[in-house]
């Protein structure tokens, strides 16, 4: 192998990323790819590839950055932090900014949920929730009662169950799974129901759906029920009124967990620090949580317990010890950059911009859905949106439709806008400093962008 070069040249770059470099949820078969953009430099909004294109970041990279790139203060404290004491054992140690994230955690959350697991990411909190409920009914003499409950199109990460529980069919092929720790329930996008079918109708099936589930497999054998506020990855789905208080109300009946997956809606994405309370009026027994807690500045997740569920965990048996946890467990470092954080967004009273800016973002997201006949659904509740293209498998263009995502995003991409597409879908969740001028411009190269794909799909 050549020895590397001191300055690489593009090309440098590019080949190793393409020989060496196996990016996530990469096409195996292409994955000797050289078309990932390289971005160089990030600051407010927008990023710069290393051309020197300027790009609106639309996705705030993966759903993740809040307060926007390049902020001096978050280098300081990651700095600070790294000069003090930058790594401790959590076997043996705790950290000021870990204990002291996890008291401002423990307030922010509603209701009890007062015990923080930290973790690397979304993934392991997500893992951490399940074997928690596993713990729980383990220690409580039920071993049988270890289902978990999920929803088609739902992500919720890559460990081994966080994948199990994961409801989006194409993230699983050739690994194995453990299809038998897990049941999902049918799609619960509202604009998939039937014309006729009213939204209250549509919610009242999706509550008889859980209720046939659990009447099919046995309360005494599901553990938890997992929900995202929204469903992100799978589209920005927003579930009718009510669905989340009732789906709430069942589970407790049954002494089912009810673990909400706030890795996207959690820091602000709602206009609130965790949507279940605030947004849908629940309160949950854990609540996941990562990327906005840090505006992706550095890996951390966190999983948050309820008093009542700690309470039953921790049994009389001296000998007891929950084996879960990670080398990275509360790394100083990550936690003063998610202390800095929340100190930034409470200072610039972010969430009250978001509240404020959210009627105009969502009023653009409904006007192309008025306007472009292409987009049979534009959705969205905060600084989340979502545009899906109307499917009709009887037009010419139904190969393209499907790719309507993709399309988007590239005519997009030519003006300077980035999205993030899933299919006949996009979806984009800027950072959520963005102003109502951004959010214009944003809006209306979308509207260039659509203006082009619909004269081509008609053509
Ligand atoms: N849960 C949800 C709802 C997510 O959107 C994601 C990531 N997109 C995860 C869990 C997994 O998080 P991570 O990639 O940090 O492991």
């Amino acid at each position: 192998m050549p020895a590397l070069a001191n300055t690489p040249t593009d090309r440098d770059l590019t080949d190793w990323d393409r020989t060496h470099n196996l990016h996530p949820w990469a096409g195996i078969h292409g994955w000797r790819r050289d078309d990932y953009m390289r971005v160089n430099t990030a600051e407010g909004i927008h990023i710069w590839d290393h051309a020197g294109k300027r790009f609106i970041d639309g996705p705030g990279g993966m759903w993740c950055v809040q307060i926007g790139y390049g902020r001096q203060e978050m280098a300081d404290a990651i700095a600070a932090q790294t000069m003090t004491m930058p790594y401790a054992s959590p076997w043996s140690f705790t950290t000021e900014p870990a204990a002291m994230l996890a008291r401002k955690l423990a307030d922010m959350t509603p209701g009890d949920l007062n015990t923080v697991h930290f973790t690397t990411g979304g993934s392991t909190a997500v893992d951490t929730a399940i074997r928690v409920m596993q713990f729980l009914n383990n220690r409580l003499g039920r071993p049988e009662k270890k289902i978990v409950i999920s929803r088609e199109r739902a992500y919720h990460g890559s460990t081994y169950l966080a994948a199990t529980v994961t409801g989006k069919e194409r993230f699983k092929t050739r690994f194995d799974k453990a299809d038998d720790l897990v049941r999902f329930l049918p799609d619960v996008n509202p604009y998939h129901r039937p014309q006729a079918m009213s939204i209250e109708a549509w919610c009242d099936e999706k509550i008889a759906d859980l209720e046939t589930l659990i009447a099919q497999v046995g309360a005494d054998r599901i553990g938890a029920f997992i929900a995202e506020p929204i469903l992100c990855s799978g589209g920005v789905v927003v579930p009718p009124p009510g669905y989340h208080r009732r789906t709430r109300e069942i589970c407790a009946r049954h002494d089912i967990l009810y673990i909400s997956d706030e890795v996207v809606t959690g820091f602000g994405r709602l206009g609130h620090w965790f949507a279940s309370q605030e947004v849908f009026g629940i309160t949950p027994d854990i609540i996941t949580c990562a990327k906005g807690l840090t505006s992706g500045y550095l890996p951390l997740g966190a999983c948050i317990i309820s008093d009542a569920v700690m309470e039953r965990i921790a049994g009389p048996d001296e000998n007891d010890v929950f084996y879960n946890g990670y080398t990275y467990c509360g790394h100083p470092v990550s936690c003063a950059a998610a202390l800095k954080n929340i100190e930034i967004m409470e200072c610039e009273d972010i969430l009250g911009h978001v509240r404020r800016v959210t009627p105009h973002f969502q009023d653009r997201l409904r006007h192309i859905g008025e306007t472009f006949d292409i987009v049979g659904d534009a959705r969205g509740m905060g600084l989340l949106g979502c545009l899906e293209c109307r499917l009709d498998p009887g037009n010419n263009s139904y190969a393209r439709q499907q790719k309507f995502g993709a399309e988007l995003d590239a005519a997009c991409e030519d003006m300077g806008l980035l999205l993030r597409p899933f299919g006949n879908m996009a979806v984009f969740s800027p950072p959520l400093i963005i102003t109502g001028a951004q959010i214009d411009e944003m809006f209306d190269i979308m509207e260039a962008g659509l203006t082009r794909l619909s004269a081509e799909y008609a053509a």
